[in-house]
């Protein structure tokens, strides 16, 4: 076979792009920036990114029609149309958690969470027909409840992804590494056996949305699907790919899924300035090549991250993993700084410098991530059909 051949046989790899969401504005001091969707699409651009035969970027111009109520409730739904249309708060959508400081109502509110909810539904009827991985960025709104916005989450597009996968016939896995917990995911399915769900974030203890421990483990019939990794502030790289092999690993292992919807926020890094973790996108990556090379199925959605930077460095990064891209890292120097307008993302490795806990400290860590895998171990895994 010529490498030609081999190249048209891979499965594809989509970028979900949308021109018109990197434009929308929260509110101006909001840490959720829209724009850093418009500058991953422009690294990956520049990089070289989708100049393969097996890589397509589809541009989603226009809003499914019934997208949003197929999750959320219609009175739900129908705030949301008229925040997005008026631009002002009544007390009615306070109600539903809109026009509050972490969610703000302002005009075009509707049309931005249609349009991302959009982008995922289709980015998982395309993996579901048969494409390799496809990725939206400007998805992972897992704290959005059926009938209210929570944690800077409007319209839960996972959920909507999900659901879409289950229809199409496709044994479905959320696995969610946002440095917060998935809570609106969770609720949606925690008496579902039909979806395994499993969350590693930071700690409940220290972290919004307070909750995710690991003893919530589903209800009913969808006890021991719901599986939460609560892990310690400070831990490292080396703390989260521990417990990512440990039991992320092995209970997609033992549910065997063939579709992975996996929430990809970047608020894990040191750099965050919302969250207490310690982690570099090199744990990050390497806990995405894990889960990637045993489920080679994927629909990677965005979620948190609040150093713009350093998000857009760990998608470019997540990007390349997903398509199978080798990056040039003496690429973006030569070019970036001029066109970016930002020398220190691009005159230098995608990379970070990695940054390890010792001592005392990491004992500590290691002590709690063992509890954890031997509660897993204990209380979780023997419910997981095999
Ligand atoms: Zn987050």
């Amino acid at each position: 076979m010529s490498p030609d051949h081999e190249e048209e046989g891979r499965p594809a790899a989509i970028f979900m792009n949308s021109k018109r969401l990197g434009e929308f504005n929260f509110s101006p001091d909001h840490p959720f920036k829209p724009e850093r969707v418009s500058r991953v699409y422009e690294m990956c651009r520049r990089r070289g990114l989708f100049d393969m035969p097996h890589i397509r970027v589809v541009e989603v111009e226009e809003a499914g029609e019934g997208v949003i109520e197929s999750f959320h409730s219609p009175e739900y739904a129908g705030y949301l149309r008229q925040a997005g249309e008026t631009g002002e708060t009544t007390v009615e959508m306070l109600y539903h958690g809109l026009g509050t400081m972490e969610n703000p109502v302002f005009r075009g509110l509707y049309d931005f969470s249609a349009l991302s909810a959009t982008a995922s539904l289709r980015a998982a009827r395309m993996v579901a027909e048969g494409a390799g991985a496809a990725f939206n960025p400007c998805g992972g709104f897992h704290h959005a409840h059926r009938d209210r916005a929570s944690g800077f989450c409007y319209v839960n597009d996972i959920v909507i992804a999900i659901n879409e996968l289950r229809r199409m016939g496709a044994r479905t896995a959320y696995v969610d590494i946002d440095a917060h917990h998935g809570d609106g995911v969770q609720e949606a399915f925690y008496a579902d056996p039909g979806v395994l769900t499993i969350s590693v974030h930071e700690s409940g203890k220290t972290l919004f949305p307070w909750g995710g421990f690991e003893r919530e483990t589903g209800e009913g019939p969808g006890r021991g699907y719901n599986i939460n990794v609560p892990i310690e502030a400070d831990s490292d790289d080396e703390i989260f790919l521990l417990l990512f092999r440990e039991i992320v690993m092995d209970a997609l292992e033992s549910f065997r899924p063939d579709i992975v919807v996996g929430q990809f926020g970047t608020d894990t890094f040191a750099t965050d300035p919302l969250t207490h973790l310690r982690m570099t996108n090199n744990g990050y990556i390497e806990a995405v090549s894990t889960l990637h090379s045993a489920f080679p199925r994927i629909v990677a959605l965005g979620g948190g991250g609040y150093n713009m930077a350093d998000v857009v460095r760990g998608w470019t990064l997540l990007w390349a993993e997903l398509a199978g891209v080798e990056l040039d890292t003496g690429y973006g120097g030569a070019l970036g700084g001029v066109l970016m307008g930002d020398a220190s993302i691009e005159g230098s490795d995608l990379r970070d410098m990695r940054i390890v806990t010792s001592g005392p400290a990491k004992e500590k860590l290691r002590d709690k991530a063992g509890e954890l895998i031997g509660w897993y171990r204990g209380s979780i895994r023997p419910h997981i059909a095999r």
